[in-house]
């Protein structure tokens, strides 16, 4: 033998431990279902996740026992992601913004055995309870009263769980590419798919978001996760922290502006993570209150496209520079970061601010490429469209518990968005390919027509959707919110496409509405939209 290196497992519980040992102090600010708030650190995190871990154990369930959590941002659910991964069962977290009845269909299709929730999660659990048939353990995340056992009678209290375990219980010595986690999609045609994430994937999507480049998670940030753990696992964020020994603040389950900012000043948040429809609620809040948010440095964005005016108004009013993320729960999420290159900063100011508002490049572990309709590869020219392919260390092979046969084509996965990538490898995404707006035989994109509306200063939220049209097939609408206080014109919404489109863009029409339909993940439900206004170019 000319030598040999160790072979560890990328386990999750070498995460926590890790965490434990040289981070044990990093603080975790939680803000409680109840309100309160409560602080812990990774060594407090990491004792109740080990007691965790035995008392699941000596509940003598299968080895990758899915244990699913309905569950806000908050310590008792940053513990089950590590207690339950750890000792070798499946964190399978369930989105409660979901109908129930798919809730249902989850919970029986991923055969979970433990069902961890949230006070506010109560009625809804008490409610499913008697269609759960795989279910045997019902685990409130806090206190257990009267009214608690009335609802459940099987209820057990979670603090009593772990109070029951042992602290100095040893991790079981896993296989890397056991199954960790569990998260399915939110399903907005047919039912939810789940995704099925392992010790080793999961490990090194925490080493690819740890990436300076990328997300860049350090011991010197406070990290606000305002992405729901019950969405694709927080984009990450609890193993990158536990990673790099960042402190955490978890938001609890009020999302507002007003909370946000509140949490923001008052603990020092340096970085932040949401959904554009997030943001706006803060910056809302911010301007109305004043707010300085002087802590903060940088935000990722994503889950759908950020506006670049949301971009420019974090840097240009709070100093805080605005990474620009594309994912998907089938890539755990993370696939492009918009981070500059080297080659960029001799540029004007102008175009270097251009160049940060599309979706960014992958890190190293995720691989891209875009194709026509007959499978065949296209050119990387920033121009061409075509289907986006990926594959990497973090992307899904196959889905759970189904026959996949065929999924992979030369074994890249087929994202169902409609994008462009540049030669420096920056990805667009035009649309996903279901959005897309076929007008008279040529595409139009949503998101490019939606990212305009966003900079209008009479909105505050604008979906553009493609309604049938008798002559051009399809013609671009837009829907809109107006900012509180204002009432702009369809007219005057129109006219500020001009010169920034082509006029056989811009939208037919402008409908104002007072709220936009938003599905379990926060983004805007255009089928519905659709759906709603289907007959509105008919005639
Ligand atoms: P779903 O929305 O189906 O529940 P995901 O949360 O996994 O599933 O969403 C993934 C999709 O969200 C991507 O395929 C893409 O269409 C969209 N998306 C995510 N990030 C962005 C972004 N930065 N810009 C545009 N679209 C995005």
């Amino acid at each position: 033998m000319l030598g040999q290196m160790m072979t560890k497992p990328l386990t999750i519980s070498s995460l926590i431990d890790h965490a434990e040992t040289y981070h044990g102090d990093a603080e975790i600010v939680s803000v409680e279902t109840t309100g309160g708030t409560e602080t812990t650190n990774w060594a407090g995190v990491a004792a109740n996740a080990r007691r965790l871990g035995s008392a699941l154990t000596a509940l003598e369930l299968e080895p990758q026992a899915r244990c699913a959590t309905l569950a806000w941002n908050n310590r008792r659910h940053l513990e089950i992601y590590f207690g339950t991964s750890g000792a070798g069962f499946v964190c399978h977290t369930i989105n409660p913004r979901l109908h129930p009845d798919q809730m249902s269909y989850i919970v029986d299709h991923a055969g979970d055995r433990v069902l961890f929730f949230d006070r506010t999660f109560l009625p809804l659990v008490a409610k499913l309870a008697p269609m759960l048939e795989t279910v045997e353990h019902y685990v409130l995340m806090g206190p257990v009263d009267e009214e608690a056992r009335k609802a459940l009678p099987k209820v057990q209290s979670y603090d009593d769980l772990v109070a029951s375990g042992d602290a100095g219980f040893a991790w079981p010595v896993l296989d890397e590419n056991t199954a960790s986690s569990l998260c399915y999609t939110s399903g907005t045609t047919g039912n939810p798919k789940g995704v099925l994430y392992s010790h080793r994937s999961t490990l090194l999507h925490a080493f690819g978001t740890a990436l300076r480049d990328c997300i860049g998670f350090s011991a010197m940030d406070v990290v606000l996760p305002v992405v729901p753990m019950f969405h694709v696992n927080a984009w990450g964020a609890p193993y990158g922290c536990a990673m790099t020994g960042a402190r955490m603040v978890l938001p609890g389950p009020d999302l507002s502006g007003e909370a946000l900012v509140n949490l923001i000043e008052a603990h020092g948040v340096t970085l932040a993570m949401g959904v554009p429809t997030i943001w706006l609620g803060l910056l809302g809040h911010a301007r109305k209150a004043g707010a300085k948010l002087e802590s903060l440095e940088r935000t990722v964005i994503g889950g759908s496209a950020c506006p670049p005016s949301m971009i420019d108004e974090f840097r240009d009013t709070y100093g805080v520079d605005t990474i620009h993320a594309w994912g998907m729960s089938e890539m755990s999420p993370l696939g492009t970061t918009n981070q500059p290159l080297a080659k960029h900063r001799d540029l004007p100011v102008e175009e270097q601010r251009k160049l940060r508002e599309n979706q960014g490049r992958p890190p190293f572990g995720v691989e891209m490429k875009i194709v026509g309709e007959d499978g065949a590869d296209l050119p990387h020219d920033g121009e061409t469209s075509g289907e986006l392919m990926v594959r990497g260390h973090w992307v899904l092979e196959s889905y759970f518990k189904r026959d996949d046969e065929g999924l992979l084509q030369d074994g890249w996965f087929a994202t169902g968005d409609v994008a462009s990538i540049d030669p420096d490898g920056y990805l667009t995404i035009r649309d996903r390919s279901k959005d897309i707006i076929k007008s008279g035989g040529e595409w139009i994109s949503s998101v490019e027509l939606e990212s305009i509306a966003m900079a209008h200063p009479k909105l505050a939220n604008a979906a553009v959707i493609g309604l049938p049209h008798p002559k051009w097939d399809e013609r671009p609408v837009l829907v809109a919110v107006p900012a509180e206080g204002e009432s702009p014109s369809e007219q005057e919404v129109r006219a500020f496409y001009d010169g920034k489109v082509a006029s056989w863009q811009v939208p037919d029409r402008v409908l104002f509405v007072e709220a936009m339909p938003l599905g379990a993940t926060g983004k805007v439900l255009k089928r519905e939209l659709r759906d709603e206004h289907a007959g509105l170019l008919a005639g």
